[in-house]
């Protein structure tokens, strides 16, 4: 593939390749009341907060660009969105629904999501999730054993105990959520006692995430040698223990992706990460990238950083012309063509999470991370070998 089919030099051009918005990622505050040890976040001891005036910036831009062409989700996410009051986010809901009133004339559906760890959680917090359809997502690293080595206030004490509350009020009123999980060096002995603890709190739908190098999160856990084939066990028995326990059951976000990809047949060539604004994150100020949300926040010294412009002045459809972002998607780009060439896993991953590429190989136009090793390769591995044993004994 020659360089020309990455660089766009017009808004047409990218705008046929993109098919539109699919979530939007809002830092609602950098503040996060845990300081969890593996967190990529540089700014969260920062009580920064986003305004009403950003909002207003934000969903305007959003409902007039040409990219807003179907439903879309809006995820509260980087820093606790709970620390941030709640009279708050209802001048941010009605604000939102009078601009899409105005604005969303093809009537797209707005879901609104938030990833919380579930310590601020209250029964008027819940009163709320449930007025304005919030999805909520967890985040909880299994037992307290594992969940408090890393997960930890300022002071340094666990925050299992708070996260258990919350979730215990989000189930006595009936409001379904999703847990994400990180998996560390420590979590990769413990696959039965982390299944025993979503089964013990009837939590019935989890995503794992590897603890990853990422912002300034330097170094891993997962990066000890063995790694690999630790890891490779644990998604093994994770997989054993899924088979044996039905009813209730628990259904992994990296199972059910592998699983629907293997029984509809389908591979990809491309990802929400790779593909320009499908992911857009947005910070305090107003400032936009795309590409994975956790490039927002970062420095670089090739780029300065990731930041395409702000909703205050810029639009969507503006930043497309910059260098910054026609070089970002170009090396972006040619990292997932050399995946493509490269890789077997491709159809399954579709090149890959650009933020680990560059904070792991110190460039996008990489190929392999650990990240991709363990989250891609391994589940697919585990999946195409069991399934393979269960078409035999059949
Ligand atoms: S699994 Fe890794 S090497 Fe393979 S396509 Fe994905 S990111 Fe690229």
């Amino acid at each position: 593939m020659s360089q020309t089919t990455y660089s766009y030099s017009s808004v047409d051009s990218i705008s046929k390749s993109i098919p539109s918005f699919k979530l939007i990622v809002i830092q609602a505050t950098s503040f996060c009341n845990l300081d969890c040890d593996y967190c990529y976040l540089p700014d969260r001891a920062i009580k920064e907060k986003i305004s009403v005036d950003i909002i207003e910036a934000i969903f305007t831009k959003i409902f007039k660009s040409s990219f807003f062409r179907n439903n879309i989700s809006v995820c509260w996410h980087a820093g606790e969105p709970l620390a941030l009051s709640q009279k708050l986010y209802e001048t941010f809901f009605l604000l939102i629904n009078q601009l899409s009133e105005k604005y969303n004339v093809q009537d797209y559906k707005i879901r609104q999501n938030l990833q919380t760890n579930a310590t601020l959680i209250t029964q008027k917090w819940c009163d709320f999730f449930i007025r304005h359809k919030v999805s909520v997502g967890v985040s909880v690293d299994g037992p307290a054993f594992l969940h408090d080595r890393h997960r930890k206030t300022r002071k340094g004490i666990g925050s299992h105990a708070a996260t258990l509350r919350g979730i215990r009020l989000l189930q006595q009123n009936q409001i379904p959520f999703r847990v994400i999980t990180v998996l560390t060096q420590d979590s990769l002995d413990y696959p039965d006692e982390i299944f025993q603890f979503f089964l013990d709190h009837k939590i019935s739908h989890v995503g794992f995430n590897v603890e990853e190098i990422e912002g300034i999160h330097r170094a891993s856990s997962l990066q000890q040698e063995g790694t690999t084939e630790r890891f490779r066990k644990f998604l093994q028995r994770w997989w054993e223990l899924t088979k044996a326990n039905i009813d209730p059951s628990i259904s992994l976000r990296e199972f059910e992706k592998i699983g629907s990809f293997i029984y509809h047949n389908k591979r990809i060539h491309r990802n929400d990460q790779t593909t320009p604004f499908e992911i857009v994150s947005i910070d305090t100020k107003g400032n936009f990238s795309t590409f994975s949300p956790e490039l927002l926040s970062m420095p670089s010294p090739e780029y300065g950083d990731f930041i395409l412009g702000n909703l205050k002045y810029d639009t969507f459809e503006s930043v497309c012309n910059t260098e910054k972002f026609q070089r970002l998607y170009e090396a972006i780009s040619i990292g997932v063509e050399q995946c493509r060439q490269s890789c077997q896993y491709f159809g399954f991953c579709g090149g890959g999470a650009p933020s680990n590429k560059y904070y792991e190989n110190g460039a996008f136009q990489s190929t392999e991370t650990m990240n991709c090793c363990l989250h891609q390769q391994a589940v697919v591995d585990t999946m195409l070998t069991n399934l393979e044993a269960l078409l035999k004994v059949q």
